[in-house]
């Protein structure tokens, strides 16, 4: 394999009239992670799909371990791992059962020996019960232990920890982790900005079918002038009274928060409560946050991811 591991040049997808993707551009180099960060709707599902050879591009190009997919689609997949948000376990099957099968399916002499699999996985134990016992976090674990029997070159993750509780994330960020230290390749979609953070090497953002943001996790916070503050008012007066005071802010009605854009630090935070104070609002709860993806696409695009959906619900 060459030094690059992914390279997507122009990538163009559309549903009947819909773009998706409007001319993408990355490049991924061997032995790193690669995430791209957005929310949902974004691209992200098509985008992987076009790179692991399940849907067609209608315009540009991508090369995966040195193969094009378009008219080396079979080398593509002997190459690459998939795992997505929804585990592809037989329930029925037990966990051991389930990786063997998965052996059996690829029938190549190279695969990886299923005992050490489970054993690195912490799944030995529950090896041999139903797979519907397992818990989520469980699940995923198996999931991922299936792809590596085939000892991919490049793993794709979409969206690997959605859905799962801290101690599960975790724990599938260390094997991640684990799996770039043996040299492999990965790239993973997230809506997480902690996620892309922890485990990217390089972050691209993703919105509505265009990167609006490319770099390395120190440059892309750079770019982001800092987390929020969130305020709880008691009364929906009181928060069309912070909301006129604080013209900056975005306001979550249903939950009586209102969203200001801060960098955390003392004296933008005394101006804040200054501003609040000389019109006597009442604030029940202040909470200073850091950014997270709503953050991230306020300072990149102007506009929240939420503000987003809604548009696309029109
Ligand atoms: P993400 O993974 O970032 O949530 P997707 O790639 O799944 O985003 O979807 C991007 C857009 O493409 C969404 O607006 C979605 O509704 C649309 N889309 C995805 N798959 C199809 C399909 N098979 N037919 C029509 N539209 C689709």
């Amino acid at each position: 394999m060459t030094n690059t591991a992914i390279e997507a040049s122009g990538l163009r997808k559309a549903y009947k009239d819909k773009a998706v993707l409007e001319g993408i551009d990355f490049e991924v180099p061997a032995g790193s992670v690669f995430s791209l960060l957005g929310p949902n709707g974004a691209g992200k599902t098509t985008t992987v799909n076009v790179l692991t050879t399940l849907l067609r591009l209608d315009g540009g190009s991508a090369r995966v371990a040195g193969f094009d997919v378009a008219s080396e689609a079979r080398r593509v997949r002997s190459a690459i791992g998939v795992t997505g948000q929804f585990a592809s376990v037989d329930e029925l099957l037990t966990g051991r059962e389930n990786v063997q099968m998965m052996a059996d399916l690829l029938g190549r002499r190279g695969s990886e020996p299923i005992g050490p699999l489970l054993q690195r996985f912490d799944l030995e134990e529950a090896a041999d019960r139903r797979a519907s016992t397992y818990s989520g976090g469980m699940r995923r674990k198996l999931d991922l232990a299936m792809t590596l029997v085939g000892r991919p070159q490049v793993l794709f993750l979409d969206e690997p920890t959605t859905g799962l509780d801290p101690r599960s994330r975790r724990m599938l960020w260390q094997i991640v982790r684990d799996l770039v230290n043996d040299g492999m390749t990965i790239f993973l979609t997230t809506q997480y900005l902690e996620e892309a953070d922890r485990l990217a090497d390089r972050i691209a953002v993703l919105d509505q079918g265009r990167l609006v943001a490319q770099g390395s996790p120190e440059e892309l916070k750079r770019q982001i002038p800092g987390g929020h503050v969130e305020l709880r008012l008691a009364e929906i007066a009181g928060l069309e009274a912070a909301a006129r005071v604080l013209p900056e802010a975005t306001p979550d009605p249903d939950n009586l928060i209102l969203r200001v854009p801060s960098d955390g630090g003392v004296r933008s935070l005394r101006s804040l409560l200054d501003r609040l104070d000389e019109y006597a609002v009442p604030v029940e709860e202040f909470t200073v946050r850091l950014p997270d993806l709503d953050d991230v696409f306020l300072a990149l695009t102007g506009q929240s991811t939420t503000a987003t959906e809604e548009t696309e619900a029109r």
